[in-house]
């Protein structure tokens, strides 16, 4: 006998958090409309100039990257088009692992071993052996 039927916890969580969902949707839109109305449609890296047929390509960047930090005069707002915004989400968490492997590390002598490299090399020497 399958006991799904007892489940009612379940449905509540799926409750809760598609409520969190809209609130955190809601939030979004609010201060990407306050953005798109204090700045121009422009990416702020490659200066691409957007309308409102792709608008959609537009986000909103939080320069501290604290998405709860919206002051209403936009100073830690940035629009970036979406590839742009990738790229400088990826470039703030590579730079946050190179300062925290750092930080950890201790040793001047072992700033030049990189064990992804040596990674790369042995998958590469093993695709070719097969
Ligand atoms: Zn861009
Ligand atoms: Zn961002």
């Amino acid at each position: 006998m399958p006991t799904r039927k007892s489940a009612p916890d379940a449905g509540r969580l799926d409750r809760i958090v598609a409520e969190a969902r809209r609130a955190q949707a809601a939030r979004e839109k609010g201060y990407r409309e306050q953005a798109l109305k204090l700045y121009p449609w422009i990416c702020g890296r490659c200066a691409r100039q957007f309308t409102r047929s792709n608008l959609q390509l537009l986000e909103v960047h939080h320069r501290d990257s604290n998405h709860d930090h919206n002051p209403p005069d936009g100073s830690n707002w940035e629009l970036l088009c979406t590839y742009c915004h990738e790229a400088e989400h990826r470039r703030y968490l590579d730079g946050a692992g190179r300062d925290a492997e750092q930080a950890g590390g201790g040793k001047d002598s072992q700033a030049t071993y990189r064990p992804f490299e040596n990674l790369g090399a042995l998958l590469k020497r093993k695709d070719r052996g097969s």
